[in-house]
């Protein structure tokens, strides 16, 4: 029942759950326990180990590479493209042997994800994209009470703009749609411009993702959204709280979809059955 929220701003009309609230809920994990509930189980719960993608291992090793050169625009350090193509290669080996193994076909295919990731990154460095001023701050966790929200929300913003715009990179094998690219994110956009609310008092005059698309041509792609407005922000701590009253009451379930095609838990979910089932079975 999320439809009566004029009374008080950013109520959900879903009841506190007092019980197993989590310590908190973050737009990424909320996003994931919507997307499929029993695969946020598996990977978040029960933390069953699997290799990790390439998608994901190449995604941390340019945001790492990126936050090295945000981070030298902010104090003044070393943002040349061979330093930050360092950062990269050591980043990528580093994840590999600390949170590995990545799930790639072979060693080509480990060498052509590298250049990629090369590649990208080169391309951000060479576009008007690049981060030119000095950044209000970078890799920014927040941490804040916000209304209608059982739990704290959090939230890591990669860059906050000098004019409080929140800007998040994603490294992508396609170009984005940005209408498409902006409701999908919408949850974690909208979380920003909460947190960002919260902690300064500001509110951002966008909501930002950039795109590191690995196209033949390399390609940056800056998709912009407009701040939400009450109702965007009720409806999206309406959603924060429906994953936390999810997890608070341990509702997990398949939600078989466009997910399923790159989900690594399909034996654990075929062995799945809701307990109702189970007790019946072993009577
Ligand atoms: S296979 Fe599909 S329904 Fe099953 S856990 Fe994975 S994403 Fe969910």
């Amino acid at each position: 029942m999320i439809a009566t929220l004029q009374d008080t701003p950013f109520s959900t009309g879903l009841k506190t759950w007092a019980q197993t609230l989590p310590d908190h809920i973050s737009p990424t994990a909320a996003k994931s326990y919507l997307s499929c509930s029993l695969m946020f189980y598996f990977e978040r719960v029960a933390c069953i180990r699997k290799k990790t993608s390439v998608a994901l291992h190449l995604g941390k090793a340019v945001h790492a590479a990126l936050q090295a050169f945000h981070l030298a625009r902010w104090r003044g350090g070393d943002d040349t493209p061979d330093a930050i193509a360092a950062v990269f290669e050591k980043s990528f080996a580093d994840l590999e042997r600390d949170e590995g193994p990545v799930n790639f076909d072979d060693q080509a295919d480990r060498d052509k994800t590298r250049i990629d990731g090369l590649r990208v990154i080169a391309a951000y460095l060479d576009s008007p994209e690049a981060m030119q001023s000095k950044p209000r701050a970078v890799e920014v966790l927040l941490k804040e009470d916000i209304p209608g929200l059982s739990v704290p929300l959090t939230g890591a913003m990669d860059l906050v703009e000098g004019d409080f715009t929140p800007v998040d990179f994603k490294s992508s094998a396609s170009k984005p749609d940005p209408v498409n690219a902006a409701f999908d994110h919408e949850i974690q956009l909208v979380s920003y411009q909460l947190l960002m609310e919260a902690a300064t008092g500001e509110t951002p005059p966008s909501l930002d993702l950039v795109f590191l698309v690995k196209t033949k041509k390399p390609q940056t792609i800056r998709v912009k959204s407009p701040p939400a407005d009450a109702h965007r922000k009720r409806r999206v701590v309406a959603l924060l709280e429906t994953a936390v009253e999810g997890i608070a009451s341990n509702r997990f379930h398949p939600q078989p979809g466009m997910q399923c095609s790159w989900c690594q838990f399909k034996n654990e979910c075929m062995a799945w059955l809701p307990e109702a089932y189970q007790e019946r079975r072993a009577a």
